[in-house]
């Protein structure tokens, strides 16, 4: 049973066919030119459960404080129900290091969670990494 992911609506909510939005980034990270951009493809990894992007677009010096593996069942026993963007930060896509403010919510153990972040990217030989985050 493969299902043509590409034709879906993208989980980001931007209502663009997942090959046209956050896809994109997925196929290349490069393609992701905002924080914010790169906020929502790895919104869209999650809902996915495509950690290997996750970890790809985490910062490098970020990346042993994070269990992957755990992140990937958590991921997967998640049902996710939304992303909403509450500060997007710069649209100037010369910045190296931004904010983004987000309010994911999700289902877990029949509960609805909601997810706020203040998160903080930066900018690498072109490449956004998420570096961390403040949860409120
Ligand atoms: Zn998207």
């Amino acid at each position: 049973m493969t299902q043509n992911k590409e034709m879906l609506k993208c989980p980001c909510g931007s209502n663009l066919n997942y090959s046209e939005c956050c896809g994109r980034a997925h196929r290349d990270q490069s393609m992701a030119k905002t924080a914010l951009q790169l906020m929502k493809s790895r919104y869209s990894a999650y809902v996915l459960g495509k950690i290997d992007y996750i970890k790809q677009t985490t910062h490098p010096k970020k990346r042993k404080s994070y269990d992957f593996d755990q992140l990937k069942r958590w991921s997967k026993e998640s049902e996710w129900c939304g992303l909403e963007i509450l500060d997007a930060g710069s649209k100037d896509e010369k910045v190296t290091k931004d904010i983004v403010k987000f309010k994911a919510k999700f289902i877990q153990s029949q509960k609805m969670h909601e997810h706020v972040e203040l998160s903080r990217f930066e900018k690498k030989k072109g490449l956004w990494y998420y570096l961390d985050g403040d949860v409120s």
